[in-house]
């Protein structure tokens, strides 16, 4: 079976928690776009881990995991990362961690072009993650950058394409004021971190085709949500690559696969992590209550997240987005605290109510329509649909509802077993 799990909104969703649930049904669990820019946080019985770049599966003995073409890989966060979980006695080598050959290298100069970007900008920045992800992604598009399998060159052959690049980046960095990247450097810092990246890296679309002929079962995990999408989410606050479920057989390497399952993950409310129109961002105390209930700091940056209600107009196009067979709501539990909720059924742009979700200035010009729920009080120990108090389930069921697509599980808590399913 081929499924995949994708987020819904902007990212944040409890995904992470979730690949991490289904992950014993798994074989292969596969990274299919994005870089280090995410942050899946995993509660399990083995304690709190942050993942970035390796996909969530990697705490699960017997799972293994792809790091498809589509992603972008810093070397560097890859060795630490691997390290940092080697320290906390998870196992990783290269037969439950397979790199793709044509995944692409973030590079240093990638991180210091975002972070002269994000500066130029100033009040105007995009709220990047600074981790280098648009700047490489677009190299990608120039063909001006590093695969995974450069790594395997000659020293001379790979020494060669490194200074060309550098040659042609120092142009841009030249056009911020800076002084130049040291070639040198770069290569250095190549040899170093790829010779830990190495190992791992084979031909993951041969893998994967085997695995699906030998009847594998393979999760492929999104990173991000369906508005962060680069076509179709909140251009330009979008990530640079497609995070939508379409596109995860191609990133993961094997674009003639058809899902059988596309498992949503949608939040009992709204965040959204950096800039871009928030229809239903909440403010002051009102959106420190809801920060603090929900635990809302970005997991790769520690930012505080833009908070608000659930959001049936962005939330149903994300669910279009996505094709999604069925969804899991996440963190119900962190509503417990209110005694009315909000929930925005429709935006109004110019006076006119709509229910589609728009896009460029009539999104920011959008402004939100919101019905009152009624509160359901703690549900943070419930572990089966009955046990949820009556009002918990209506919510639950509104939204549903609203979005149009079954919710078959509902998470109450951080840890593994705090979920229900319906
Ligand atoms: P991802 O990027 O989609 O994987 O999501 P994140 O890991 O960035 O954010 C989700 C956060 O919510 C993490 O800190 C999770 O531990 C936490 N979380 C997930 N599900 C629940 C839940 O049902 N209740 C509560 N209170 N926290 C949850
Ligand atoms: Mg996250």
């Amino acid at each position: 079976m081929l499924a995949a799990i994708v987020g819904i909104n902007w990212g944040d969703e409890g995904k992470g928690r979730m690949v991490d649930l289904f992950g014993g049904d798994f074989d292969i669990i596969c990274r299919y776009q994005g870089g280090n820019n995410a942050g899946h946080t995993v509660k399990n019985p083995a304690g709190t881990f942050v993942l970035n770049l390796l996909p969530s599966g990697i705490l699960r003995e017997n799972t293994v995991n792809v790091m498809g073409c589509g992603m972008v890989v810093d070397l560097e966060h890859l060795a630490k990362e691997v390290d940092a979980l080697r320290q906390r006695g998870i196992r990783i080598s290269p037969a439950n961690l397979k790199i793709a050959e044509g995944a692409t290298i973030c590079m240093p100069y990638h991180r210091l072009q975002d972070v002269l970007e994000e500066e130029r900008l100033g009040a105007k920045a995009y709220g990047s993650t600074r981790r280098g992800i648009a700047p490489v992604y677009a190299d990608k598009y120039m063909k001006k950058t590093l695969r995974m399998e450069d790594l395997f060159d000659e020293p001379a052959s790979l020494e060669e394409k490194i200074r060309d690049l550098v040659a042609w980046k120092n142009l841009t960095v030249a056009g911020y004021g800076h002084e130049p990247v040291d070639a040198d450097g770069m290569i250095a810092w190549v040899r170093a971190f790829g010779e830990v990246a190495k190992p791992y890296v084979c031909d993951v679309s041969a893998y994967l085709h085997d695995a699906m002929d030998a009847g594998k079962n393979i999760m492929f995990e999104a990173q991000l949500g369906a508005l962060r999408d680069i076509d179709f989410g909140i251009y330009p606050y979008t990530s640079s690559s497609t995070t939508l479920a379409s596109y995860a057989p191609i990133g993961a390497g094997v674009p003639c696969a058809r899902l059988d399952r596309v498992i949503g993950i949608m939040k009992a409310y709204s965040t959204c992590v950096g800039e871009g129109s928030f229809t239903v961002e909440m403010a002051g105390e009102e959106a420190e209550a809801l920060r603090a209930a929900g635990g809302e700091y970005g997991a790769a940056t520690g930012r505080p997240r833009r908070v608000g209600a659930f959001d049936v107009v962005a939330s149903r196009y994300g669910v279009r987005l996505q094709g999604a067979d069925e969804l899991a709501l996440t963190k119900l539990d962190v509503l417990s605290y209110m005694d009315e909720i909000p929930v925005c059924v429709a935006y109004e742009v110019d006076g006119v109510r709509t229910e589609a979700f728009p896009l460029g200035e009539r999104l920011e010009r959008a402004k939100p329509v919101y019905e009152m729920l009624p509160g359901f009080g703690d549900v943070g120990a419930c572990r089966t649909w009955e046990e949820l108090p009556v009002a918990a389930r209506a919510y639950v069921e509104y939204v549903e509802r609203a979005v149009g697509c079954a919710i078959t599980y509902v998470s109450v808590g951080a840890e593994r077993d705090a979920i229900i399913r319906r």
